[in-house]
């Protein structure tokens, strides 16, 4: 028999749309044009100086040279549930959480963990472009329902409901979104929660932007809102967002002590623990205080209002007004098909590369989040580079 050299289960991912004009935006660059990239999903700041201290520090004590515990170090699960009483007001005993290897590796294991094969996930989308992969990967299938800017990209219950069949095991719950930055109200999460907690449906809630929300919006977590739910509920979170520690690669997935201990079985054969010196970063990190969290906030905060000021004086650009997370996600179905350049653009995959090509401007095509006609672009870089940048995607569409 002839074995293909890459199993059809990798074979299947398919190549991130993001990473065509990311490539090339990278390509340009290097060749020293002056690419300006709203592609990042970052924070543009440097991780919080106690918090860097305390990593230089751990690195010199012997006890964070060998192997841990695969759960987590037992003073990062304790700070973790601290942590959560504090900012969402979920009680949570440590045995409840598994550290992983950034929120990323949360998504993955929380869907190897609950789905057998054939079990479906209903996938909001927009929705954050490894969600869908995660879930394929782990035997399951990803059922998207779909939410314009006329609600604002919220999906309602009577849309998941619609898409509700027998095989429906879970339900994706992303709250700040990427890449909408939609904040979902308290009273549409309640309902959402009472209907899945009705019809036996677990969730799984990324609550991984839940400081990041602008204009007096609130997050509120589902298991709080319904704590009936708590049982049936994976809690996903991690400290890159919060605290600009992406490369830390530290997340967690909390929930019932079950289902906890399993997902730790499979991350002891995954990858041991994570590291040490990662995780007593993140100690001092979901331990210290949220004044400079607050002040990035209130930076991503003045760029967001620059952005959408900007976005809205372009034609043909149609940007709800998003309030959490560091993105906006603008329709440009009007632009498809409009001559640009001596160019008509099919789709916003061509569409961003014409103007990656034309004004040396990088933004991630809809195409990546399952939503063709709308671009994400991140402001999380300063204001002269969204200054700069708009400004030339306002002069290429104009
Ligand atoms: N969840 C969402 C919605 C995200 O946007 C991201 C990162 O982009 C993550 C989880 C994972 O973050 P990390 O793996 O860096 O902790």
């Amino acid at each position: 028999m002839v074995h293909s050299r890459v199993s059809a289960r990798i074979a299947a991912i398919k190549p991130s749309a993001t990473l065509a004009v990311d490539a090339k935006a990278k390509a340009l660059k290097a060749q020293g044009r002056p690419v300006i990239g709203f592609g990042a999903g970052q924070p543009d700041f440097p991780t919080p100086e106690h918090v860097v201290e305390a990593a230089a520090a751990a690195t010199r004590e012997r006890v964070n040279h060998g192997y841990t515990a695969a759960a987590g170090l037992p003073e990062l699960r304790e700070a973790i549930a601290a942590k959560t009483l504090r900012d969402s007001g979920l009680t949570l005993d440590p045995s409840q959480i598994v550290v992983t290897n950034g929120g990323k590796q949360a998504v993955y294991s929380a869907f190897a963990t609950l789905l057998d094969p054939g079990d479906e996930v209903l996938l909001p989308a927009p929705y954050w472009t490894t969600y869908p992969e995660s879930i394929t990967l782990a035997g399951g299938v990803p059922v998207q329902v779909t939410a314009d800017e006329s609600t604002g990209y919220l999906v309602t219950v009577e849309q998941l409901e619609a898409a509700r069949t027998s095989r429906t095991k879970v339900l994706l719950f992303n709250s700040p979104s990427n890449p909408t930055g939609a904040v979902y109200p308290r009273s549409a999460i309640e309902e959402i929660g009472r209907w899945a907690l009705e019809h036996g449906i677990w969730v799984v809630t990324d609550e991984i932007y839940e400081h990041l929300v602008y204009d007096g919006a609130e997050s509120h977590s589902l298991p709080v809102v319904v704590p009936e739910l708590a049982d049936t509920t994976l809690v996903l979170n991690g400290v890159a967002k919060t605290y600009s520690m992406t490369g830390w690669r530290v997340g967690w997935i909390a929930g019932p002590a079950d289902v906890i201990k399993a997902a730790a079985s499979y991350q002891s054969h995954l990858c041991g623990n994570v590291s040490n010196v990662a995780q007593r970063a993140a100690v001092a990190a979901v331990g210290g205080p949220l004044t400079v969290v607050h002040e990035m906030r209130a930076a991503f905060d003045r760029r967001r209002q620059l952005i959408i000021s900007m976005l809205a004086k372009i034609p043909g650009v149609e940007t709800p007004v998003p309030q959490g997370a560091f993105y906006v996600y603008p329709s440009v179905k009007a632009l498809l098909g409009k001559e640009i350049r001596g160019e008509r653009s099919a789709d916003t995959v061509e569409l961003a590369e014409l103007i990656l090509r034309e004004a040396e401007v990088a933004v991630v095509p809809g195409e990546a989040f399952g939503t063709p006609g709308y671009f994400r672009l991140s402001y999380a870089l300063s204001d002269e580079e969204i200054v700069e940048g708009i400004t030339r995607l306002g002069e290429l569409l104009s």
